[in-house]
């Protein structure tokens, strides 16, 4: 659905805007998303009965934490928390960190991604919205459409979000422009970096080739798994304690492995806020990590909750 001609209002006079979408995904870009989503889904898939008897090592499984606690925490703490919502500052050095950790997650460029994430909340399950499990209807079979939709199917939608209207921060940092245009660089080094440790710790071929399977592609499907859980289950199933103008929901049970973006009501419901963890006992590791982080004194301003402000999301929920 085309909305060029779209006005958004800004108060009283209302104000032209960019299109929803930018060029289309070119062919070749195309055929890569469909190899580089793919292949390691294939490879997760076929993870599961070869797990028993096939080559997994207890370094094969090192690595593979290794690199998904880092590129996760790229993708939660850096493309979502730092470069989508501005949850916090942070030094030069530790933006293109941030940056190049969040590429090699391989959910996309990361002005793709946070245009993306920023059209998601600025439509959030309403017509705009790219990623909505409510986007067919709310009967059973829409929705089950609509989960495989909100899930992974609009991965390989080839209208691109306009990263001009949604990006425009990120497209006029030359830094950050250099790093989304090394994507395919990223891509190489995060799959080929676990197979050279791999081969050199355990100073084998064999070593190497099971630490691309499972370190380089499984790690990579898995924690695609996750992140697209979070657009697709957070939006069906779970508790709704804050107030948000959308389906959005606190999902415990992925918490630990989504590291805190599970919480995805209050992140709703306060998307600036650098944690979304906020009540007792639920763990979030991003915003831990973004503590750390502030004690070195690479990030600053923090927009860390106040209790002041959770107690009126919360009485705006029951209310
Ligand atoms: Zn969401
Ligand atoms: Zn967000």
């Amino acid at each position: 659905m085309e909305m060029t001609a779209e006005v958004e209002n800004t108060g009283t006079r209302p104000r032209e805007v960019r299109p929803l979408h930018g060029p289309p995904r070119g062919t070749w870009p195309q055929v890569a998303t469909y190899i580089f989503i793919l292949g390691p889904f294939i490879a997760l898939l076929a993870a599961v009965p070869l797990t028993w008897g096939w080559g997994l090592g207890w370094l094969d499984i090192a690595l593979a934490a290794f690199f998904y606690t880092a590129t996760c925490l790229g993708v939660t703490v850096g493309f979502h928390r730092y470069f989508t919502h501005r949850a916090f500052k942070a030094t030069r050095s530790l933006r293109v960190g941030l940056a190049i950790a969040g590429s090699m997650a391989l959910q996309g460029p990361i002005t793709h991604w946070v245009a993306d994430h920023r059209r998601h909340h600025a439509f959030s399950d309403r017509d705009g919205d790219p990623h909505s499990p409510w986007a067919f209807g709310s009967s059973p079979v829409a929705l089950v459409k609509g989960f495989w939709h909100a899930h992974m199917g609009w991965v390989f939608d080839r209208n691109l979000t306009n990263a001009e209207r949604f990006a425009p921060d990120l497209l006029a940092d030359r830094d950050i422009v250099r790093v989304h245009r090394q994507f395919g660089l990223w891509t190489a080094v995060t799959l080929i970096a676990p197979a050279v440790l791999g081969g050199l710790i355990s100073w084998s071929l064999w070593g190497a080739v099971t630490a691309f399977f499972w370190a380089g592609l499984v790690r990579v499907s898995f924690l695609h798994h996750v992140t697209w859980s979070v657009n697709s289950i957070c939006h069906m199933i779970g508790s709704r304690p804050f107030a948000a103008r959308d389906r959005s929901a606190n999902f415990w049970p992925l918490a630990i492995l989504s590291m805190g973006e599970s919480w995805h009501n209050l992140h709703h419901a306060d998307p600036t806020c650098a944690r979304h963890g906020v009540k007792r006992g639920q763990i979030d590791i991003s915003a831990r990590l973004i503590w750390f982080l502030e004690k070195f004194g690479w990030a600053t301003d923090v927009r860390w909750p106040t209790p002041k402000r959770l107690a009126n999301l919360e009485k705006r929920a029951s209310a």
